[in-house]
């Protein structure tokens, strides 16, 4: 039976692990840990990270996403990048809303 952790080599490419909690290897860049292990915790995956992006915390996710163990270095860029794109949207969609209202405002008051 294979083990969650095999020794500390990774299961890729064999390069010795001397990071004993570095998640992907530093020589294929593959991630040292099943993504079905025990140590990958519910928190820390992508699809909660999008819901705290869009749902609750905005880019007060950005730090959840720079400390994600599951992570490679690209797909936090990445994230943190769509986590700032979707805050500067929100901000502008409120922006616009705010006008059209005092534009609507501004007209209905007229007639
Ligand atoms: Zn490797």
């Amino acid at each position: 039976m294979e083990s969650p952790r095999p020794s500390h080599t990774c299961p890729a490419c064999q390069t010795p692990v001397l990071d004993a909690v570095a998640a992907f290897c530093s020589h294929c860049g593959r991630p040292l840990v099943p993504a079905d292990s025990p140590r990958a915790k519910w928190h820390q995956s992508v699809g909660f990270l999008l819901i705290m992006i869009f749902f609750v915390l905005g880019p007060l996710a950005i730090p959840l996403i720079l400390k994600n163990p599951r992570l490679s270095s690209r797909a936090r860029w990445i994230l943190v990048g769509v986590a700032l794109l979707y805050t500067v949207a929100v901000i502008d969609a409120g922006r616009r809303m705010i006008a059209s209202v005092t534009s609507t405002l501004n007209t209905g008051l007229s007639f």
